[in-house]
């Protein structure tokens, strides 16, 4: 891929949790970003907080994703993409309606606005998810040696993710796999002029970089810690025993754009360190004097996270050239962010 590429990157979800932090990650190696949001105003806040890339950096809205067809007007000039908007979150109500079609006709919308014609699209990489990896049925039987990499894939059915008796749990992981097997059949049947990226974090955690004004506001991964802080009894079920920092993932992605040897790869990529919701727990009241009163006390201090299975996270670290955060640092970060804003004070 040649100097000059690429001349500006659109990023969808730039509103979000990740897509913000991915925005930064581009702007800060003086690339020019074009942002979608649903929220012009969000967008505008989102400038706002960075005056110093005034010129780097603009914002589209967009509507529902849910509507194939959500990113043509949006594509003029563009000739590399992030595609991370999608929904995450388990509070639904309609299971397809709120959770799968999103996921699926985001990702057909997007490749439907790259593959437009008179676009320049060169690369296009999207956020997927570990849920679109993960065997659940396995997971006590898979034993401590075994490694997730991108060759796996869960094995759940579309008929068993539409089921309206299923959890939304079920409903995200299948809605996730169906929207990035979308992707790579695209890639396989179209052979459109633009390769293919996937990286399938587990959970991800971090330093927020959108506008939110209240911690209520907070994406789902990072309101679990926050929760922890407030004092949720029980604690948050731990689903996986991984994670990532999100400015670690936003530079993958950065890193996944831009490296011409990652087109066509699909990288399931987490800290080589795991976690449980326990060491949060012990990590805030540690750190927080006044989080200890707080935190509950209904957990059991000091547990090991249980090593049922291995990521290929260090590998894929080392492909990108990422270096893991701690999830002690990722913690007190967030942490101390969060309570900031609940005080009415901005970090
Ligand atoms: P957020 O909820 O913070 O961001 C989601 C983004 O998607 C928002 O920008 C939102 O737009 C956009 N979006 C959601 N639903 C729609 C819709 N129906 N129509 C248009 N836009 C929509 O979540 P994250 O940043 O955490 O997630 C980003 C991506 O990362 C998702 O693809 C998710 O599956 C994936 N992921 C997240 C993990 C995590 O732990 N957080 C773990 C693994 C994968 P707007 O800003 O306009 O509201």
């Amino acid at each position: 891929m040649s100097n000059e590429w690429p001349s500006l990157v659109l990023v969808t979800g730039a509103t979000g949790f990740i897509g913000a932090n991915i925005v930064d990650s581009l702007l800060s190696r003086g690339l020019r970003v074009r942002g979608t949001t649903r929220s012009l105003k969000k967008g505008e806040l989102m400038r706002q907080a960075r005056p110093q890339y005034a010129s780097q950096l603009e914002f589209v809205q967009i509507g529902d994703i849910s509507q194939v067809g959500a990113f043509d007007h949006v594509m003029e000039g563009v000739d590399a993409v992030i595609h991370t908007a999608s929904p995450v979150t388990y509070d639904v109500k309609d299971n397809e309606k709120e959770l799968i079609l999103p996921a699926i006709n985001g990702v057909k919308s997007i490749l439907r606005a790259c593959n437009l014609p008179g676009t320049k699209v060169r690369r296009l990489v999207i956020t997927s998810s570990f849920a679109a990896v993960l065997d659940v049925e396995k997971n006590n039987i898979l034993g401590p040696d075994f490694t997730y990499t991108g060759e796996h894939w869960n094995p759940i059915t579309y008929e068993e993710s539409i089921d309206p008796k299923a959890s939304p749990v079920v409903a995200y992981r299948g809605g996730k796999k169906y929207a990035e097997l979308a992707a790579w059949d695209f890639i396989a049947k179209e052979k459109p002029p633009f390769d293919l990226v996937t990286l399938c974090p587990p959970m991800v955690f971090g330093r927020i970089v959108h506008p939110i004004s209240d911690p209520s506001e907070l994406n789902e991964s990072n309101s679990n810690l926050w929760k922890i802080a407030q004092g949720s009894d029980p604690l948050p079920e731990a689903r996986v025993p991984g994670w990532i920092n999100v400015k670690n993932l936003a530079e993958a992605h950065a890193e996944a754009l831009l490296r011409p040897e990652a087109g066509g790869k699909r990288y399931v990529l987490a800290s080589t360190e795991p976690f449980t919701y326990e060491a949060a727990a012990d990590i805030i009241k540690e750190e927080f004097p006044w989080a200890r009163d707080i935190v509950t006390k209904n957990y059991i201090s000091g547990k090991e996270p249980l090593a049922k299975y291995k990521y290929d996270g260090a590998r894929v670290a080392q492909e990108l050239g990422i270096t893991f955060t701690s999830f002690r640092e990722t913690v007190v970060d967030l942490i101390k962010q969060v309570k900031e804003l609940s005080s009415g004070r901005k970090s």
